[in-house]
């Protein structure tokens, strides 16, 4: 691929200074940094394109080199042509990268020492929940420790509210103006770290930090139908930032205790009800429990093992959603176990008197099913 003039790229013509060639990259590469052109695959290299030039028409020497020989002059350079190269770019972009981030992440522009939103860390906290309490919902205290406003200077890191100055090195912005090479950025102030303000007598407890760990206890309301995974967010509970910073968050994360009875599945819950073979047999209406309360479920003369009843509403409801799910009752039929001779000889009576086509109709057609197999 031909590779374009380097001073066609930068827009200078041949003899111009040194001084023209840094505006013109200058403005090239504030036009299409990556920062300002999220995304934009063609914005991106011509930036690199443009540094490239920029690498090379600002060396004396690559510059007097390209002159003479132009592109040629730098081709299989080390013996590892366009690889060294492009890895010179890599850096050359890393390193602008960071002096653009402050520029562009829109912190410059207005002054301010508030535009850099500094805050304390969040904190996560996970609370663990029957299964009664995510479904209805709970009030629950948390207590941990964390860094807290220091409770001697509240928060302000000095002895007495006075000793708190403007800071001098950067008036109050909380940003310094510094060059860099040919550039001039907005830096975070290194005086003040961005707070615009300095203690004279720092607070003797938190030394000036205006943050002391402590432990907290907070009380916490879980709405109904939390389930597994999901977070309360205390907007503000999370960790102190120090003087004149916002404090983190706090996310209280649900885990869920398995139940004995129930298995939730989003809005449904499960359920295995043991029915005795005589009660699936004839029919029965047996007692169940339900997040609610005891209900009763009819069992019909001739349930079969592993049938499902659906209890309507029943269920949960998810925190997400408006519909309350249903309980699914599993019958599994319990063979009797223990019998004494006397229950046993009934059985035989009882076995005796039944007609397998009938009575059992899965063992018939499973017996079916052999024969067809075999034949
Ligand atoms: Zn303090
Ligand atoms: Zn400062």
């Amino acid at each position: 691929m031909a590779k374009r003039d380097y001073y066609e790229i930068l827009g200078v013509a041949k003899g111009s200074s040194e001084d023209e060639i840094k505006k013109a990259y200058r403005k090239l590469a504030m036009k299409y940094h990556p920062d300002r052109n999220p995304d934009d695959n063609t914005a991106e290299a011509k930036f690199k394109e443009a540094s490239e030039a920029y690498e090379i028409l600002s060396d004396a020497e690559k510059r007097s080199a390209y002159d003479r020989m132009g592109h040629a002059a730098f081709d299989g350079m080390g013996g590892m042509g366009g690889g060294q190269q492009s890895g010179n770019f890599q850096d050359m972009f890393g390193q602008f990268g960071d002096i653009f981030g402050d520029i562009f992440s829109g912190r410059g522009g207005q002054g301010g020492g508030q535009q850099r939103q500094r805050r304390g860390a969040d904190l996560r906290y996970v609370m663990e929940l029957s299964l009664e309490e995510a479904v209805k919902g709970v009030k629950k205290n948390v207590t941990f420790t964390a860094p807290a406003a220091c409770t001697t200077c509240d928060g302000k890191g000095a002895k007495n509210p006075n000793d708190v100055q403007t800071c001098g090195m950067c008036k109050g912005v909380g940003q310094v103006r510094m060059q860099q090479g040919f550039f001039a950025v907005n830096q975070t102030c290194p005086t003040c770290h961005g707070r615009g303000k300095t203690v004279k007598n720092p607070c003797n407890v938190c030394h000036g930090s205006g943050v002391k760990d402590k432990s907290r206890t907070l009380e916490v309301s879980i709405p109904a139908g939390v389930d597994n995974g999901d977070r309360v967010r205390l907007t503000g509970e999370g960790e102190a930032g120090g003087a004149g910073v916002q404090p983190g968050d706090l996310y209280v994360e649900i885990v869920v205790r398995e139940h004995n009875m129930f298995q939730r599945d989003g809005a449904d819950l499960y359920m295995e009800v043991p029915v005795s073979f005589t009660d699936a047999a004839l029919g029965k209406e047996v007692e169940i429990p339900t997040l609610d309360g005891r209900v009763n479920l009819k069992i019909p003369e001739g349930t079969q093992t592993g049938r499902l009843f659906r209890l309507r509403g029943k269920g949960v409801k998810p925190i997400r959603t408006s519909m309350t799910g249903d309980l699914l009752c599993r019958v599994t039929i319990e063979t009797p176990v223990n019998l004494t001779s006397h229950q046993k000889d009934l059985l035989r009576e009882l076995q005796g008197s039944m007609d397998n086509g009938a009575q059992s109709p899965n063992k018939k057609s499973f017996f079916d099913k052999i024969t067809e197999f075999f034949s």
